[in-house]
């Protein structure tokens, strides 16, 4: 198509020369006039005759003359001086957008407000079963299509109300399971925001139309000038940088929007400024597409789950009480309860998906399962010690109290991480910075503490060994600690110089799917069965219970 449209720039350039009265905007294949009857018909006239030698062939009968109706026979009288029949119309649609009356305008508008209502009709029922594809379809394309017409299209705002009513009656609710009641005004406000300032992105149409129309105008400035301006020749360059800056500026005064509204929102409240500040940080998981080849899917329940705590919802449908220990179910206890061995398995989960990918980066014969950590030096001062005990009949101090001989395990080795030819033993740990004991601090701050103390026991032995350590601390909403950071775009390195891809895109990608391990784990936490302590087979061997065996058929 590109092609297409390049071998057509000749054409474009000698009707522009031939006749200079009409403003002539071309997109690829598709040309355009603006302008009086007369030089309009001229145009067409121009193509109909020299198009064919540069394999462009226009149809006058598909094509339509946009006027009012008291200058339609003025027209019709130009058209018809070059034996030219085509529609005449009160407005059409262009390239996406709409020219025309504003009649005409407002049915185009409502007949396309009217398909994505039922479209997103279509996505609440969607939801309700597949939550995370519904929400992928919503927002990485549905949305794209009205922020599209909103872009090139100016004063949309009011035709779009009954989309927004339609999302926050239907769509939210059945998203986040949630009556639509509770969708306030505030709480609205804060899905529209960006998953990096703590929302899901969920825009309101209504008010997002004059922000995207005003950014799209600035964005096609130099092009609009160099169409419109016969002094100024249109450059590329130009017309990119002058595009970017658009877009940066008109992301930036949104960001700092979103900013205000949230430093306003946490003024007076400290444990919602905590909240806010945390969800900021979280979610990469959500910004990704549902992919079982990519490994980026979640369940209904844990999809729903983790969008239920990220807005401070419990968990639908919690059980009351835990069956493990007894105690009464909260969030807090369902994440950190010991019980029934979740919490380990939990800790294997995101152990293995660290181990797997540290294998798809490197070999998988590079990477160990539960490394030994163990200090070769009070091992060597322990075996000295209990020797001389035996030696002599004095024993040394050092033989009374021989230091700790440590033979720790770690979760996963990798040979060659950090440093060619050198081993780094990492060791994982998941914690709940929401956790009573952490809630004056900030979420940073614990991540911080707990890489410390696993460095504090650890780091030392490995050393000595000359193996690196590196602590991988993560929060149960999936942020990860400063050194898990770092070795995830470690990794993101090795993945990138293996699958010959952009960094950034390996960075964002393993950080997803850690983020995807940690909060996987939440559901199961919640909702899996901590009943380990009753016995699954029968407790007398010989059948003697047998006399109390009933069913059905012997009453
Ligand atoms: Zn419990």
């Amino acid at each position: 198509m590109s092609l297409y449209g390049v071998a057509l720039m000749p054409l474009a350039s000698k009707m522009r020369e031939a006749i200079p009265d009409a403003l002539q905007p071309w997109y690829c294949d598709d040309a355009g006039a603006a302008g009086e009857a007369l030089p309009n018909a001229r145009c067409l006239d121009f193509l109909v005759k020299f198009g064919p030698a540069y394999g462009y062939y226009p149809e006058p009968r598909k094509s339509y003359f946009i006027c009012k109706a008291e200058d339609e026979p003025a027209a019709r009288r130009a058209f018809e001086s070059y034996d030219l029949e085509i529609n005449y119309s009160r407005g059409q649609r262009y390239l996406g957008g709409f020219i025309g009356s504003a009649q005409k305008k407002e049915e185009w508008l409502g007949d396309l407000v009217g398909k994505w209502v039922s479209a997103v009709k279509t996505l609440s029922v969607v939801a309700e079963r597949y939550p995370q594809t519904a929400y992928a379809g919503f927002t990485f394309c549905l949305q794209n299509e009205w922020q599209y017409v909103q872009r090139v299209v100016a004063d949309t705002g009011p035709f779009f109300e009954p989309l927004e009513r339609e999302i926050r009656l239907n769509f939210l609710p059945a998203l986040l399971g949630i009556p639509p009641a509770e969708i306030d005004g505030g709480y609205r406000q804060l899905l529209t925001h960006s998953v990096k300032l703590g929302g899901l992105a969920i825009h309101n149409p209504v008010d997002t139309t004059h922000g995207v129309h005003s950014a799209s105008l600035a964005a096609t400035r130099h092009l609009t000038v160099s169409l419109v301006c016969r002094d100024t020749r249109f450059d590329l360059g130009t017309h990119r940088t002058c595009a970017a800056e658009a877009g940066q500026a008109a992301r930036r005064s949104r960001l700092t929007d979103e900013q205000l509204f949230l430093d306003a929102r946490g003024r007076d409240n400290p444990s919602v400024a905590r909240r806010d500040k945390r969800n900021c940080a979280a979610g990469a998981w959500l910004s990704v597409f549902p992919n079982r080849l990519n490994g980026t899917g979640l369940s209904a329940d844990e999809w729903r789950d983790n969008v239920r705590l990220r807005y401070n919802h419990s968990p639908l449908e919690m059980p009351a009480a835990c069956d493990g220990c007894g105690a009464k179910m909260s969030v807090e206890h369902a994440l950190s309860c010991k019980t029934g061995g979740l919490v380990h398995i939990r800790h294997d989960d995101v152990a293995d998906e660290w181990r797997h990918l540290c294998g798809t980066a490197l070999s998988p014969c590079r990477v160990e399962r539960e490394p030994r950590i163990f200090s070769s030096v009070s091992r060597r001062v322990q075996t000295a010690a209990c020797s001389s005990a035996h030696d002599s009949s004095t024993p040394t101090a050092d033989a009374l109290h021989p230091p700790a001989v440590t033979e720790e395990r770690g979760d996963a080795s990798c040979h060659g991480f950090w440093a060619r030819g050198r081993t780094t033993i990492f060791d994982m740990r998941i914690t709940d910075t929401d956790a009573r004991s952490y809630r004056k601090k900030e979420f940073a701050k614990v991540l911080e503490q707990h890489e410390k103390e696993k460095k504090d026991k650890y780091l030392q032995n490995c050393l000595e060994m000359r193996k690196d350590f590196t602590p991988m601390i993560y929060s149960v909403d999936g942020i990860a600690g400063r050194e898990a950071r770092n070795a995830e775009k470690r990794l993101a390195t090795h993945l990138a110089s293996k699958w010959k891809r952009e960094y950034s895109q390996m960075v964002y990608y393993v950080r997803v799917r850690m983020a995807i391990a940690v909060v996987r784990a939440n559901s199961l936490l919640i909702r899996g069965s901590r009943d380990r302590q009753r016995p699954r087979r029968p407790l007398i061997p010989d059948g003697a219970a047998l006399g109390d065996w009933r069913t059905w058929s012997d009453r």
